[in-house]
């Protein structure tokens, strides 16, 4: 297995920041013991959690003020596609609890606060913070709802007040460690009698998993990233108070769509996914892969060659997503936004194909369940259909970035000058 000294320029890291990878470079090996089990039986990684936390990997990117280590954007990219280098789904999921965190620290950073928003934000910093640092809570991050990308429409579950705080009903969709954490950051949209439901009104909430009315339901038997363990959830007249707000009501909207790169913290586990497939050729190509006859696969060019192109596609990969990390800030610029979506869709599209080549490289052998590379394989098809910046999203925003300005994107005809003019049609129609 590579170390990460290996591919990042070092010399710049922080002590603490290195000591942290280093941990995961000690602790990795065991999460990839445990991630066929995982995997096979769709089960939560529950004994990696229990080894991160005491780590004190929980509270990465809480600010020091609050005992956390502070991490930046950038540093806890680079943790989390360390720990998908050894488990796909528990870097995934690591990713739902430090998210959840991340919003709780850069948001309240941002300089479109109010003071009144600001201090009320503090206040909910105190109550959330410590949950993870002294009481060791692990947050989920469940937003998506099924059949609609929830950046365009306000999202469908719904908070109304009532005496004493509000109730929740709604529903979420591939809720990753459903059944696993202390606490849902559940977001929704306040409703208002006689208004439409508006962007403007959306709230956060940490619902406590025990909390009357919270159900887990459906079933998890997916193709990859299976022990991510991501059921639906169901909310009916959940009751939440001012001490389960992780925002005030419509800093969501307001801060959010200004720090994208909040957005793209799902591609360090799949970075380290791609990572993994590399190793596990080379590896194998060497003969050393434990349990495997010792056989020295090098000696075929046609391999090498492989090899050769999925070294320069990681390396293309890695140099683009190290890039958008380090230069992340809230207000990016144009220029900033379009590298950080291009390296969102590298690295999505690139894992595939790195999985992809690294099967038909090792041969027929690596693709027997007993080793580890079919599952590589399957966490891989798993990155580009994550919303909101799916691939088909990235394109979609790039081939408008690319030509159009900024001021131009609201009005630009798009879909009705369309290359569907020539499109076949039934004879019937084109009469
Ligand atoms: C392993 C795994 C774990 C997950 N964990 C979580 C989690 O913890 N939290 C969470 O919130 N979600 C999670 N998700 C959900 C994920 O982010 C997606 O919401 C989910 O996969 C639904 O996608 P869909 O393709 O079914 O979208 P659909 O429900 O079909 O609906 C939206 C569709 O509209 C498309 N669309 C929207 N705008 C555009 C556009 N401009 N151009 C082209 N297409 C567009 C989207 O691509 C998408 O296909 C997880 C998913 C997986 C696979």
């Amino acid at each position: 297995m590579s170390s990460f000294e290996d591919y990042y320029d070092t010399s710049g890291f922080r002590d603490g920041h290195l000591d942290l990878l280093r941990r995961i470079e000690e602790l990795g090996p065991r999460f990839a013991t445990r991630a066929a089990e995982v995997d096979r039986a769709a089960a939560f990684p529950t004994e990696n959690y229990r080894e991160l936390a005491e780590n004190g990997f929980l509270k990465l990117v809480i600010p020091e003020d609050y005992g956390g280590y502070g991490l930046s954007l950038f540093e806890y990219a680079t943790i989390g596609a360390e720990i998908g280098k050894y488990c796909g789904a528990t870097a995934l999921t690591f990713n739902m609890h430090t998210s959840s965190m991340l919003w709780l620290r850069f948001m309240y950073e941002m300089p479109n606060l109010t003071p009144e928003e600001k201090q009320a934000f503090a206040r909910m910093r105190d109550i959330q913070f410590p949950k993870v640092v002294e009481g060791g809570a692990i947050f989920s991050q469940p937003i998506s709802e099924g059949g609609v990308n929830w950046t365009s429409e306000p999202i469908k579950t719904n908070c109304r007040k009532v005496d004493g705080g509000w109730v929740i009903n709604g529903f979420k969709k591939f809720a990753s460690l459903a059944g696993h954490c202390d606490y849902y950051s559940i977001v929704c949209t306040e409703h208002f009698e006689g208004v439409a439901p508006r962007h403007e009104d959306t709230m956060d909430f940490a619902v406590h998993k025990d909390s009357p009315g919270l159900k887990i339901v459906g079933e998890w038997d997916p193709m990859g990233m299976r022990g991510t363990t991501s059921l639906d959830l169901v909310l009916e007249d959940v009751f939440v108070s001012e001490d389960d707000l992780m925002m005030p009501a419509g800093v969501f909207p307001k801060t959010l769509p200004q720090w994208p790169a909040m957005m793209a913290t799902l591609t360090p586990a799949y970075m380290g996914v791609a990572q993994s497939a590399y190793d596990f050729t080379v590896k194998y190509l060497r003969g050393e892969v434990e349990g495997q006859p010792p056989i020295d696969r090098r000696v075929y060019p046609t391999k090498r060659a492989a090899v050769a192109r999925m070294f320069q596609r990681l390396a293309e990969m890695r140099a683009l997503w190290t890039t958008a990390f380090r230069e992340a800030r809230p207000f990016p610029a144009k220029a900033e936004v379009m590298r950080l979506y291009a390296a969102q869709y590298a690295v999505m599209e690139g894992v595939q194909e790195l999985a992809a080549l690294a099967i038909r490289t090792c041969g027929g052998q690596s693709m027997l369940k007993s080793l580890p590379l079919e599952r590589i394989y399957r966490d891989s098809r798993c990155g580009a259909l994550m919303l909101p910046y799916t691939s088909e999203i990235m394109e979609d925003y790039l081939s408008m970035m690319t030509v159009y300005d900024m001021d131009e994107v609201d009005s630009a005809p798009a879909d009705t000058v369309s290359a569907r003019v020539s499109m076949w049609r039934p004879a019937s129609d084109a009469a």
